[in-house]
């Protein structure tokens, strides 16, 4: 598995498994088979649910520990007692440590919770500390009155939303840019079936899915594909055994839309979703 290092020195995998909306038994299967087929970055939430679930699918793999690399987020009615809410997770998922630990919004106390983050560090009981959601003002804002500067900014990033100036922004700051949402969910389809986006599926003999998350993995952006699926799993890591020309990376750069769906933190109906969570 390749892997990006983060700005603590700390080495993330450039592909990880995303868990959101997979919940009981079959979260904790797509767990273990995506854990089975390769994967060593399970990205969670404690909004989601099913960090109880997540820690099962990992204890019944059998896997070592310190093999994976296990992302969860701060629930944002958690930030004035971020403290015991990480130690509450920790408990859920089953482990002492946890290698990334994310504000999932910019809404609420984040410095409270994120001063919490950064003593849950001092610690040991996290490796890594970062931000969702974060645009480039409140990203820079943070960074500017605290001690840590998150390593990571988990945003929707896609064919259809593909941030390249956020991007810059993080890369000015030294965050590391992850994808969530990375083959559009429910604009999968949409995007599967652009003629673009076949013909080079067509070219490489990869399929659609891998060529959207291929196109991400050049340009250093790490993503967090969800499957419950084990051949969409499967497929989902695929893809480091082929490689896009400048010019084919051109002409998907030009399907831009600049359109999220989920995570625009300046869009009043999404900040009213995320605070009835
Ligand atoms: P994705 O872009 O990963 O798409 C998931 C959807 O695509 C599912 O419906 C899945 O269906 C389907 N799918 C997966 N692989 C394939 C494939 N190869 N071919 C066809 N369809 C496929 O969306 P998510 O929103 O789940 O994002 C990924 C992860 O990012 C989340 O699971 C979560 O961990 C994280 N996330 C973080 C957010 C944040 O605020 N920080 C917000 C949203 C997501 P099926 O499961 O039925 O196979």
């Amino acid at each position: 598995m390749q892997t990006l290092k983060l700005n603590n020195g700390v080495e993330m995998p450039i592909l990880g498994f995303g868990t959101y909306r997979a919940n009981g038994d079959e979260c904790r299967n797509c767990v273990y088979t995506a854990i089975h087929t390769g994967y060593r970055l399970i990205d969670t939430a404690q909004v989601y649910g099913n960090e109880d679930a997540v820690g099962d699918g990992i204890a019944l793999s059998g896997i070592d520990r310190k093999e994976l690399f296990l992302v969860t987020k701060v629930h944002i009615r958690a930030y004035e007692h971020a403290y015991a809410s990480v130690l509450d997770s920790l408990r859920k998922l089953k482990t002492d440590y946890l290698d990334l630990v994310l504000l999932h919004w910019p809404f609420g106390n984040c410095y409270a919770a994120w001063r919490d983050l950064e003593k849950l560090c001092g610690e040991g009981r996290i490796r890594t500390i970062g931000i969702s959601n974060f645009n480039p003002d409140r990203m820079i804002d943070l960074i500017g009155f605290n001690r840590i500067v998150p390593a990571v900014n988990q945003v929707e990033t896609h064919l259809f939303c593909q941030r390249t100036e956020q991007h810059k922004w993080m890369q000015k700051y030294g965050v590391q840019h992850m994808a969530y949402t990375p083959l559009g969910r429910k604009r999968a389809g949409e995007m599967f079936a652009l003629d673009e986006v076949r013909a080079l599926a067509e070219k490489h003999r990869k399929t659609p899915a891998q060529i959207l998350l291929r196109f991400l993995i050049q340009q250093n952006i790490a993503v967090i594909p969800k499957s419950v699926h084990e051949e969409r799993i499967r497929e989902n890591i695929d893809i480091f055994d082929f490689e896009l020309t400048a010019e084919e990376q051109d002409t998907l750069r030009a399907l831009d839309q600049d359109a999220p769906m989920i995570g625009n933190p300046e869009n009043p109906e999404k900040v009213e979703t995320a605070l009835t969570w």
